[in-house]
């Protein structure tokens, strides 16, 4: 069986459409059909070089998603034929199978453990999540990557109580379900950073009850100004070394704690004034929202089923799988918060 993938076959290039060669099923293995794959700026750096040297190419990529299980292999209990499931890269229960190789023209071509760049995808079963009935294919996508690491870092890393003061710096897809856990936990105020209106606008859709505009005013001071020294908790959702630094310095002595969420470009560093810490602040890392998400992705279900989670605001133009360098430059410049590809469409 044959199918269309957006290959990397070169670094700082456009994604080439290629068609491949689908390989049978390893044991642990799950061929899906994609439905909607999601575009993270993890990809973004795959795309430009920004992750250091890359000895895998070509090879396919992307790493949320929603898809309809084709076929299941030996050894493979939690889908079936038929099932929807969430496609993640974070990793479940189930087998965990490596990379697959695809054939391309004579050509292998690498995948690993799950991608979705691609109109049908082998993936290991312990990256899918099957998804109950009433939630929409395009919010299930959204639930590979920018929601679980967004409400998880919230829910699971930082885990503020009701009343405590939020600051996220960067409002693209997971600053965005950033935003909105800080609102569902009860958090105030819930500040959202960004340097582009538009993005502060979603911000505010998703629960943020103030934005700074951090092109026009330097959102350390004026969160020390509004939340008498600092907030107790930052999330850094941008990838910046240097925003990284300010959401530190965001937050209160004596006990606020700054998240790290965003990648950096490779060989950045972050320098930061050791003073910073002796203050009691802490710097905190997070794997993608430290989530389980055998335990966690049905709960992000329930809220956004009981309309406590609005996935609206993060959702814009959805392309077709020919469209998908236009979606990672408009997602590399700001001008969609996530953009979703719609495997049904060229
Ligand atoms: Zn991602």
């Amino acid at each position: 069986m044959k199918t269309v993938a957006a290959v990397l076959n070169e670094t700082g290039k456009p994604l080439v459409l290629a068609e491949l060669e689908i390989p049978a099923l390893r044991p642990g293995q799950v061929l899906v059909e994609i439905v909607y794959s999601g575009v993270c700026h993890t990809q973004v750096l795959e795309c430009r070089g920004r992750r250091g040297e890359d000895r895998w190419m070509p090879h396919c990529l992307g790493h949320e998603g929603s898809g309809v299980v084709l076929e299941t292999s030996p050894g493979v209990t939690k889908v079936k034929t038929g099932d929807r499931a969430i496609l993640s890269w974070i990793k479940g229960s189930g087998c965990d199978v490596l990379g697959t190789v695809y054939q391309w023209n004579g050509r292998n071509v690498n995948a690993g453990g799950i991608t979705t760049f691609s109109r049908h995808a082998v993936i290991a079963e312990n990256r899918l999540t099957p998804l109950r009935d009433g939630v929409s294919m395009e919010d299930a996508a959204l639930m590979g990557c920018a929601v679980p690491t967004g409400l998880g870092v919230v829910f699971n890393t930082l885990a503020p109580r009701p009343g405590q003061a939020v600051a996220v710096f960067g409002a693209g897809g997971i600053g965005l379900c950033a935003i909105g856990a800080a609102a569902i936990s009860g958090c105030t105020p819930v500040i959202a950073v960004d340097i582009l209106p538009e993005k502060l606008e979603l911000a505010r859709r998703m629960g943020a009850t103030m934005c700074i505009d951090a092109s026009r005013t330097n959102p350390v001071q004026e969160i020390a100004a509004t939340c008498g020294g600092g907030v107790d908790y930052a999330v850094e959702a941008s990838g910046r070394p240097d925003v990284m630094l300010q959401a530190l310095q965001a937050v209160r002595s004596q006990g606020g704690v700054a998240a790290i969420v965003g990648n950096a470009r490779y060989g950045e560093r972050l320098e930061l004034d050791p003073a910073q810490l002796n203050q009691g602040k802490q710097l905190r890392g997070t794997w993608g929202g430290d989530n389980i998400p055998d335990r966690d992705f049905p709960r992000y279900v329930n809220l956004l089923q009981s309309g406590r989670l609005n996935l609206d605001p993060l959702r814009s133009t959805v392309y077709g799988l020919s469209q998908i360098n236009q979606a990672i430059d408009d997602l590399e410049a700001g001008k969609v918060a996530r953009p979703l590809i719609d495997m049904s469409k060229d």
